[in-house]
């Protein structure tokens, strides 16, 4: 039975750890932060005036790869529910519909049926919402991208399917091989750990995640997960 005890029990004792010293180091970077702002605003000292916004960068930088290891590790965050999985997705879109404008990349969105999960909603959210980002990312400069999003009845009945097809940059085969290790990111301004989370979040839900990619031409990330009736049946099997 996938209970909140098993759940939890699936995060690492590294991760609750990494979560206990993420929540200590994230208030004297707040404080800091507000520092650089308020100094910066009052000096007239131009190296300080030109220096200033890298420093604030770098200091949101690590708040944010603070942030991605406190969502996946913070044991009291998790809520297991059943989860409308439609609702997540329109959810996703919508928060992200500003940063595809912004960089000229429609979203497209296609749902078949209703389908629910037994998750944590915030854990799809974070997973789906990764994957976007990184779809709207790998459109290349000055072309017109699109993400499509499609969620479909599954192959193997009890699951769905969810795609997310990007016309981007794309990945090489050595660059698919790397994508989900710690820290790996070709991007200046790249944590390299979206994906990793988003690779630990989908096995929570015992589901699975693949990449195909051409340079170039685009990516595709397949979200495979287990609908609740299925998971239903799992544990009446494992009960009999
Ligand atoms: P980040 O987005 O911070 O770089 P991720 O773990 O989300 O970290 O992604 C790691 C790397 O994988 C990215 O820097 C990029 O090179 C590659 N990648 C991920 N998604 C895509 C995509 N949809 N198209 C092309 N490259 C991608
Ligand atoms: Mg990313």
């Amino acid at each position: 039975q996938l209970d909140e005890t098993v759940y939890m029990d699936k995060l690492s004792t590294v991760g609750q750890m990494a979560a206990a010293f993420a929540h200590e180091i994230r208030n004297p970077i707040t404080t800091v932060r507000g520092f650089i702002q308020y100094i910066n605003s009052n000096t007239k000292d131009e190296s300080l005036k030109q220096y200033a916004p890298l420093i604030l960068d770098e200091l949101d930088r690590t708040n944010k790869i603070i942030t991605n290891y406190l969502t996946v590790a913070k044991p009291t965050n998790i809520t297991l529910e059943y989860v409308d999985v439609n609702k997540v997705l329109k959810d996703s879109v919508d928060l992200l519909r500003p940063f595809g404008s912004y960089r000229n990349v429609t979203i497209d969105l296609e749902l078949e049926g209703d389908h629910f999960i037994y998750s944590d909603e915030h854990h799809l959210k974070q997973a789906i919402m990764n994957i976007i980002k990184n779809g709207i990312e790998a459109t290349e400069e000055g072309q017109g991208g699109l993400v499509q999003i499609k969620k479909v009845h599954g192959e193997v009945k009890g699951t769905i399917e969810i795609y997310f097809i990007d016309n981007g940059i794309g990945m090489s085969e050595k660059q698919l091989e790397k994508i989900g290790l710690p820290y790996y990111t070709t991007k200046s301004k790249g944590t390299g750990l979206g994906s990793m989370i988003t690779t630990r979040l989908i096995h929570e839900m015992k589901g699975t995640i693949d990449y195909t990619s051409k340079v170039h031409i685009g990516t595709t990330v397949t979200v495979v997960l287990p609908t609740l009736r299925n998971m239903k049946e799992k544990s009446r099997k494992e009960d009999e």
